[in-house]
């Protein structure tokens, strides 16, 4: 019996608002705890939510990146329950009446496959406090900083059916909040949190499985691997004639293995109620034009863009424009060389290899955008090699010099004069007269080893052309 995994995933993405969904204070991250507060936030009786409109604006960005109908009419509710880090002791959400449904995205897998993925809905509400225990003490601390801090819950439909399909969405949905300027998706921190539901069935049925949720995954990679771990799991336990259980998981990070943390049974009854304090939110369709008018280029359209106005493969395209800034340094440098995909493969391998190495992002790259593109230039001006551009490009990582400077410092100028090359090739035909025996009884793949030979002899700056050009003719 064959066995598909099924996948839906909640998202929680922290919104960049400057203050807080239902009050004035500020949603500055790292303050001291419970400086950022005020009697809204830390659910004081008699007081009363005054919704934030940019938390409005951002939700609408959100919604129309993702094809999503947005609702002229839509409610808050009240989701009730008790925790100390919820002193309202009911989080305001939305439940019935969301901003946005029906939408979805596309994702590009790594076969280069694209799929597209619906989204359920989008719904605007509250983060809670952060709690934490002293292990080594009988108390615990709340801080309610993060109180009233907006969020963007984003549901998808069940329809990923593998870790790589849940991590490529995941990775879209975060490069969109990117674009958009609305979040800063950074997972490490929290301001971008999914819980993953998996479920398997028999390959070709209709109906879904029953589900576990795994909660609280701080890395993607942590979502591909608990995700991966838990396909293994209910896979084995069906074969050995058992039933998954609806429950709820955590991954253990350091077992690699999920723990039940709920079952079914002691899942909450939230007692949603449309919350009286707030009226409904009716969203005119001008604003909704509005917000449409002010979105960037998102990252399907750039990606199609790249493909027709470069001619870079889909693949290059896909990988450039994951992030703003990325497409960016891409076009900064395409502009100013002959080939745009010469740019790319620099981009994807020199620059990421060096970024990687020094763990830094593209708007830190210790290599301009201008400076690669000079680089760049000067190999196709046959000025340099493209072995001493690679020498080059290393020197300007370490120095932040530009490489006209580092060509003209090290005498690093390609030889493309036949009269300075042809000694050099006369001395080494005349050092390896095995060599050109075998070459001119028929072995002409020696080729390769003369150049290599006198590439050595010039310390790279022989132009490869050239070199293969007179090569061929005094072997012949
Ligand atoms: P909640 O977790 O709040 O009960 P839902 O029932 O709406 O919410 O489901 C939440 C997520 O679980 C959605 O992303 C949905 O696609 C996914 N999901 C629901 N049923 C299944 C299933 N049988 N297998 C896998 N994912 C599922
Ligand atoms: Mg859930
Ligand atoms: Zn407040």
């Amino acid at each position: 019996m064959a066995f598909e995994p099924v996948i839906g995933l909640e998202v929680h993405a922290q919104l960049k608002t400057r203050t807080k969904i239902f009050c004035g204070c500020s949603t500055k991250f790292g303050a001291p705890p419970n400086t950022h507060v005020c009697p809204v936030c830390l659910g004081m009786p008699g007081v009363l939510p005054v919704l934030n409109q940019k938390v409005v604006e951002y939700a609408i960005r959100m919604a129309l990146a993702t094809n999503c109908r947005i609702a002229g009419e839509s409610r808050f509710a009240r989701k009730n329950y008790f925790y100390p880090d919820l002193p309202k002791g009911y989080q305001i959400s939305q439940y019935e009446m969301p901003i946005a449904e029906h939408g979805h995205i596309h994702i590009t897998l790594s076969d280069g496959a694209v799929r597209k993925i619906g989204i359920t809905r989008i719904h605007m509400e509250e983060d809670a406090g952060k709690s934490s225990h002293d292990p080594s003490r009988a108390v615990s601390f709340v801080d309610y900083n993060r109180t009233g801090v907006p969020l963007l819950e984003i549901v998808s439909e069940p329809e990923m059916h593998s870790p790589e399909e849940a991590g490529a969405y995941l990775r879209r949905l975060r490069s969109l909040l990117r674009y958009l300027d609305i979040s800063d998706g950074n997972m490490e921190e929290g301001s971008f949190r999914c819980d993953a539901n998996i479920s398997i069935r028999e390959k070709g049925a209709a109906e879904l499985g029953t589900r576990t949720e795994l909660k609280n995954l701080n890395s993607f990679r942590f979502v591909e691997k608990a995700l991966a771990y838990e396909i293994k799991r209910q896979i084995e336990m069906v074969k050995d004639g058992e039933k998954v259980v609806q429950e709820t998981l955590l991954w253990d990070v350091n077992q690699n293995r999920s723990v039940s943390m709920r079952g079914k049974e002691e899942a909450h009854d939230y007692r949603y109620f449309p919350d009286p304090d707030l009226l409904p939110l009716v969203i005119e369709e001008e604003m909704v034009a509005r917000i449409g008018k002010s979105l960037p280029e998102l990252p399907d359209q750039k990606k199609e863009r790249f493909v027709t106005h470069y001619g870079l493969p889909e693949y290059d395209a896909d990988i450039l424009t994951a992030g703003r800034d990325l497409a960016a340094y891409f076009e900064c440098c395409a502009r100013q060389v002959k080939n745009p995909k010469t740019a790319s493969n620099w981009i994807m391998g020199e620059l990421t290899a060096l970024l990687n190495a020094c763990g830094k992002t593209i708007d830190e790259s210790p290599v301009s955008a201008e400076d690669l593109a000079k680089l760049i230039a000067l190999m196709e001006d046959g000025v340099i090699s493209g072995k001493i551009a690679k020498a080059v490009f290393s020197d300007m990582a370490e120095t932040g010099k530009a490489p006209d400077e580092i060509v003209a410092e090290k005498g690093l100028v390609q030889v493309s004069d036949a009269s300075a090359v042809e000694p050099v090739i006369d001395r080494i035909i005349a050092a390896h007269t095995a060599e050109v025996e075998k070459y001119r009884g028929g072995n002409t793949k020696l080729l390769g080893f003369f150049v290599g030979q006198v590439m050595k002899e010039t310390g790279g700056k022989a132009n490869p052309r050239l070199v293969n050009e007179l090569l061929s003719k005094k072997l012949g």
